[in-house]
């Protein structure tokens, strides 16, 4: 297929002269460390649809088995229960690093954990492409721009961030794990890629992370009100899962380091939101305010320009196109939960 056909370097197999693993024809080994959560089961399903083999590393922190279940009978799938703060020794060609949690309520749930997930686990996974001479990329976040001051943010701004508050452990955890992967790719000539990825949404999203789409989505249909944190002003630019997925394999493709900004710029704040589901679920949705949360960014929008010229990649899909799409597999969830209880 076309896309297998661009995809012949062998990750970091070309440089080192490596075989391919296996014999038959040439297929990728790649890790997802995270490969159980929201975006790493999506781009599990992409790899292993175009034909490679691919070993997931999760502890199921917030990932979940359901999540790949589906590829459980497929001999190119393996899914090791892992935690990524220990090392561990594996013979790929690729690594996509997603290990850490992303919702701010799962990552504040136990922000030391947090740090030793980014830090230690991007430093062990960084020791792993280093030995086995494999290409790295990491997913890093918009959240290390911080409350930014520069609007919309580009990739050569360099953050607004509070080193000491309920947020640095995500934050600061993705900053130190982006200066991580350049020193490998500097001191030890490892080949990483960085994505700063932008607020994303979709199917197998967690019911409940606390997250604005999901909080939305679920309140929406289960009738209750749906709760808009602080006055609504504040504005995000929502991604649609699969968008995401197609960057990160664009970007692991290319031959640009990066960061590369992912995201939608289509920016509405959380009040442009509401309607929005409103629109497309339940047109007798209704809303209630609450208090906002600490440190929350007022404003957030990706500059994409670098991503389009050099990844020849942008978002496809607008949140109206894109929230439909993640209804009806909410919606069987939280039938099933309800039925679960008894309902
Ligand atoms: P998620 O919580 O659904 O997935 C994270 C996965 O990592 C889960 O399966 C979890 O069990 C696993 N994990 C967490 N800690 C681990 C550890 N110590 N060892 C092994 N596995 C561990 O989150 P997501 O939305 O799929 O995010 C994936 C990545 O993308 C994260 O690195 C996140 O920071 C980044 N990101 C996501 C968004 C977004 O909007 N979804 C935005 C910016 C960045
Ligand atoms: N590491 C790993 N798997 C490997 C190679 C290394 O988990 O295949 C871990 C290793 O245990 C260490 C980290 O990655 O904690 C960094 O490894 P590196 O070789 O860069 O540094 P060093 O071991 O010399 O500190
Ligand atoms: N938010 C909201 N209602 C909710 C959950 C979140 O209004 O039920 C707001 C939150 O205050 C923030 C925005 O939505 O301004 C995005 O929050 P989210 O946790 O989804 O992502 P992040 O803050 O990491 O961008």
């Amino acid at each position: 297929s076309p896309s297998r056909m661009s995809f012949n370097y062998g990750g970091g197999g070309s440089k080192t002269g490596r075989v391919p693993v296996g014999i038959g024809p040439r297929r990728l080994r790649i890790v997802v460390t995270g490969g159980a959560g929201f975006v790493g089961s999506h781009l599990v399903d992409k790899l292993i649809g175009r034909g490679d083999e691919v070993i997931v590393i999760d502890n199921f922190f917030t990932g979940r088995k359901e999540n790949l279940v589906h590829l459980f009978s497929n001999p190119r799938f393996e899914l090791i229960r892992h935690d990524v703060v220990e090392p561990i020794l594996l013979e790929v060609d690729q690594i996509y690093h997603l290990a850490c949690p992303a919702s701010p309520v799962h990552y504040k749930y136990n922000p030391v954990k947090t740090i030793k997930t980014n830090v230690m686990g991007t430093l062990n996974m960084l020791g792993l492409a280093k030995r086995v001479g494999a290409r790295f990329l990491l997913t890093s976040t918009s959240e290390v721009y911080g409350d930014p001051l520069e609007h919309p943010q580009k990739e050569t701004y360099w953050g607004n961030v509070n080193p000491i508050g309920e947020r640095s452990c995500y934050d600061e955890g993705k900053r130190t794990a982006e200066t991580l992967a350049m020193d490998y790719h500097r001191g030890a000539g490892v080949e990483v890629r960085i994505a700063r990825i932008f607020n994303t949404y979709g199917p197998r999203m967690c019911l409940d992370d606390g997250r604005v789409v999901s909080n939305f989505v679920a309140q929406t249909i289960r009738k209750h009100p749906m709760t808009v944190y602080g006055d609504g002003k504040q504005t995000r630019s929502f991604q649609y899962v699969s968008d995401l997925v197609d960057g990160l394999v664009a970007l692991m493709e290319n031959d640009h380091v990066g960061p590369f900004n992912l995201g939608n710029p289509g920016e509405f704040t959380m009040l442009e939101l509401a309607e929005v589901v409103k629109e497309v679920i339940d047109s007798s949705a209704t809303i209630e305010f609450r208090p906002n949360t600490a440190d929350d960014p007022h404003k957030r929008k990706p500059d994409i320009s670098k991503a389009k010229e050099l990844l020849n990649w942008e978002p496809k899909i607008s949140l109206r196109d894109g929230l439909p799409r993640m209804v009806s597999d909410f919606r069987n969830r939280i039938l099933n939960e309800d039925e679960g209880k008894g309902l």
